[in-house]
């Protein structure tokens, strides 16, 4: 049985088993040929072996051989006794190779490389042949059924090993082909067992969750996410097993950047049996969309809330969406013009405006914040402001319009009554200025005359009157009220024919200070026309039309007057005229009443300047009177006195007693009033003042030369006159002396039962000199102490006192005509008087 050559059969048994062992070993397709290639060769003794697989392309090709050459592979390489997959295929044993005309095509080539023999056996499992081994004898070989049963049993190990070595390759490169997907995968993938215990994750998941792959199966989601997520996956797991198929739920979790949205797609897993063995998820993080949807949400439900119309359109102008506010600006629902053509919405002088619109937007411009007007669906023409943007696909094509429509009516209309409130103020601040230079001009003002015709000219000028009149109130000096009127526009001949203004409808108010009337049109009043003879503007008189009339008011209440504007076309006179007219009305009643004030001072101070002027006229009168009476009384008094003592002389003794008495009191009458003329005449020079200024005298000389004249009367009263240093003042010498001369002779002659003392005395004080007389006499009443000044006022009779009650007079005259005083400073009956007379220290006349 045994061939030379060939292995016995412990050998083939050896071999077999080492096949076997390095089959089991070999890692790679390539150590199983190796194995398989050297085996053969051991039990068969051929020269040369090979083994030859179908590729996927159906072509039969090397995979490992001994001892060919490449050339002959090359020329062989494709050919097989059976197809591929042929089943129950036949060992082929071709004894003499060149013999054989199957082999035709090759025996060229198996010449070249010296083969004789060659023996095919198949490689085949279940699904048929899938390869060949090759033997080849250089010699020939009497190939035998022993060997022919080994390399077929070689083979059957062989082609099983390969297969299933291809199977777990295939297995091993499929299950890297699925972690390849896996794990490039952006969605997250796991696969859990029934209790939840992770069997599986792809990289997604170890990246969010930073837990690599092998520390994370065998753990749950409770060991790594917090409670309530791993509850939450729990719950949808099992309701996944419980559904038995595929089920797509969202589910959230935590994640570095914050919570997370995921869209799970979870299957459950079957074992063979068709039972659940677990769960499989792959989630989809879907935060961004969610975040987008629920952006695009908010906005929309900005646009519906919006008090703006937001509308959309297309390029055709058609309407594509509205909201509500775009409902409360124009009137229509959304379906009633979603659809339909913006157009619509045209104010009927604005047509041409949208088209315009759609242009710009076609190329891309945005139109901002234009104001324009747009028509309401119930034909209301409002002012709105636009906004109007282009609106891309997802290509950056511009397809439509988003219009952004403002209703500013009312903004509109607060603009414009704020542009009319600032001209009033404007007006008002006008008016304020112009009175504001009015006023100090009328309040300057105090001739009444030019008064009047300055509130006259400047009223008429500033509302651009063509005319205006000022008729106003006078009272004369007998508080009688009469009206005259000044004229600003027209020369005074204008008026000269008319009568005052007549107690009419229209006049009547203004003199009854009613307050003001302006009147667009005169003619269209109903209080005008009215009155007879006229009935309206008497012929003649200046074109009325606008009419302004203002009445003037005093402080206190009394009308002055009014003021009166004209203007031949209607509607001159405004409102803030009114307010001016109405302003220098207010001024010319202050100014008018200060002109009246003033004018009352200027009579008051013209009648006393009078009065004093009459007063001053009448002293003088009475002083020439005095004074020449006084003298020429003189002359005749001398004659009496003169003719009744010759009389005495010459027949006193002749005459009876009672004719001697009578004599007697002719004489005595006559002396007596010889010294009151001689009185009244110094009182008269003494009123009468002296020429020139004040000299300045020294007092002290002028008391003693008084003393001096005074000589006899003093020794004969046994008088002590004492005086003080005095100084010297401004006085004319003769009148100091009258001063002296009166105070020290009254101090004596109204002595008391002592020896009179007297003493002079001055004091500075107040700006002037004050002398003082004092001395031990019978005193005075305090009573009398004003009257004793008084002319020919006395306090006794002269049997007891001589004297003409002038004295005192004359020194009060006196003091007066140099600016100072006399006065009994002090005096007590029984006891003495002190006279004081003050002499201002710069007295000048
Ligand atoms: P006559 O001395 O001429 O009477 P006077 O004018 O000098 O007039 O004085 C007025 C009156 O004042 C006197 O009559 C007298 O009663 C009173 N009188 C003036 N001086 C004194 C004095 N020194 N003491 C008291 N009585 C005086």
């Amino acid at each position: 049985m045994a061939h030379s050559g060939s292995a016995s059969g412990a050998d083939r048994f050896k071999a077999l088993y080492n096949l076997l062992s390095a089959l089991s070993r070999a890692r790679v397709l390539e150590d199983l040929y190796d194995a398989a290639l050297s085996s053969l060769m051991e039990v068969t003794a051929a020269d040369r072996a090979a083994i030859l697989l179908f590729d996927e392309d159906g072509v039969i090709r090397f995979k490992a051989s001994r001892g060919l050459s490449e050339r002959y592979r090359a020329a062989v390489e494709g050919h097989s006794p059976w197809p591929r997959g042929a089943s129950d295929a036949p060992a082929l044993v071709v004894p003499d190779v060149l013999a054989h005309a199957d082999l035709a095509p090759f025996h060229d080539a198996l010449r070249e490389e010296g083969i004789r023999v060659a023996v095919f056996v198949p490689l085949a499992l279940d699904a048929g042949v899938f390869g060949k081994f090759m033997l080849y004898y250089d010699t020939p070989h009497p190939f035998t059924e022993d060997e022919l049963e080994v390399a077929t049993a070689i083979a059957a190990h062989v082609a099983m090993a390969t297969e299933r070595k291809r199977a777990e390759l295939e297995r091993a490169r499929s299950e890297q082909r699925l972690r390849t997907i896996l794990d490039n995968s952006a969605t997250v993938i796991f696969l859990k067992d029934l209790e939840g215990r992770y069997q599986l994750i792809n990289r997604r998941h170890e990246e969010l969750f930073h837990i690599p792959e092998q520390q994370m199966v065998g753990r749950t989601d409770f060991d790594i996410f917090p409670a309530v997520v791993a509850e939450q996956f729990r719950a949808n797991d099992l309701a996944v097993i419980e559904a038995g198929q595929a089920l797509a739920m969202e589910e959230t979790v935590p994640q570095d950047d914050g919570i997370h949205s995921y869209i799970s797609v979870k299957f459950p897993l079957q074992g063979p049996d068709g039972r659940a063995t677990g769960v499989c998820g792959i989630a989809t993080d879907i935060t961004e969309r969610k975040q987008l949807e629920d952006a695009s949400r908010h906005l929309a439900a900005i646009v519906e809330s919006s008090d703006d119309a937001i509308i959309g359109k297309n390029l055709r102008g058609i309407i594509t969406s509205w909201n509500r506010g775009a409902e409360r600006v124009f009137g229509y629902t959304a379906e009633e013009v979603v659809g339909g053509p913006v157009s619509i919405l045209a104010a009927p002088d604005r047509i041409d405006e949208m088209p315009r619109i759609l242009a710009e937007i076609a190329q891309g411009r945005r139109v901002d914040h234009i104001e324009t007007r747009r028509r309401r669906k119930d034909g209301q023409i409002i002012d709105v402001s636009l906004t109007v943007s282009p609106v891309r696909d997802g290509a950056g094509r511009i397809v439509g319009a988003s219009k952004i429509a403002r209703d500013i009516s009312e903004r509109k209309h607060s603009e414009q009554e704020r542009a009319l409130l600032l001209a009033r103020e404007h007006e008002a601040r006008r008016t304020a200025e112009q009175l504001h230079a009015v006023a100090p001009r009328l309040a300057a003002q105090l001739d009444m005359r030019k008064l009047v015709q300055e509130v006259t000219d400047i009223a008429t000028a500033l509302v651009g009157a063509e005319f205006g009149a000022f008729f106003h109130n006078l009272r004369n000096e007998k508080g009688e009220s009469y009206m005259l009127y000044t004229l600003s526009g027209v020369p005074m001949e204008a008026f000269a024919h008319f009568p005052m203004p007549r107690n009419t409808e229209v006049f009547a108010p203004t003199f009854r200070g009613e307050g003001v009337v302006r009147l667009d049109d005169v003619r269209l009043d109903p209080r005008y026309g009215r009155n007879a003879p006229h009935h309206g503007i008497p012929e003649g008189h200046l074109p009325v039309r606008s009419y302004l009339a203002v009445p003037v008011i005093s402080r206190t209440g009394e009308v002055l007057g009014g003021l009166f504007f004209g203007h031949s076309t209607p509607g001159r006179f405004t409102a803030s005229h009114e307010a001016i007219v109405t302003g220098i009305a207010a001024q010319a009643a202050i100014s008018m009443d200060n002109a009246h004030l003033f004018e009352q001072a200027q009579r008051a101070q013209a009648e006393l300047k009078r009065s004093n002027e009459e007063l001053r006229r009448a002293n003088q009168d009475l002083e020439v009177f005095a004074y020449s009476a006084s003298h020429d009384l003189q002359e005749p008094l001398r004659t009496i006195a003169l003719s009744a003592q010759i009389i005495e002389r010459n027949y006193g003794k002749q005459l009876d007693e009672k004719d001697a008495v009578f004599l007697a009191n002719i004489l005595t009458a006559s002396r007596r009033m010889g010294v009151l003329i001689q009185d009244l005449l110094a009182y008269a020079r003494a009123a009468k003042s002296e020429e020139g200024p004040a000299p300045r005298v020294d007092s002290a000389a002028v008391v003693s030369r008084v003393l001096e004249s005074m000589t006899a009367s003093i020794e004969e009263a046994g008088a002590i006159v004492t005086a003080d240093d005095l100084p010297a003042v401004a006085m004319h010498e003769g009148r100091l002396t009258q001063l002296f001369q009166n105070l020290i002779s009254n101090a004596i002659k109204y002595r008391d039962k002592e020896a009179p003392r007297v003493h002079i005395a001055a004091r500075s004080g107040d700006g002037c000199w004050i002398f003082s007389v004092t001395d031990n006499g019978i005193g005075i009443e305090p009573q009398y102490a004003e009257q004793i000044f008084g002319l020919f006022k006395r306090l006794h009779g002269r049997e007891e006192y001589p004297g003409s009650g002038i004295g005192l007079a004359i020194c009060q005259r006196v003091v007066e005509q140099y600016g100072g005083r006399i006065w009994l400073e002090e005096s007590v009956p029984g006891r003495g008087s002190t006279f004081c007379f003050s002499v201002p220290c710069d007295s000048v006349r």
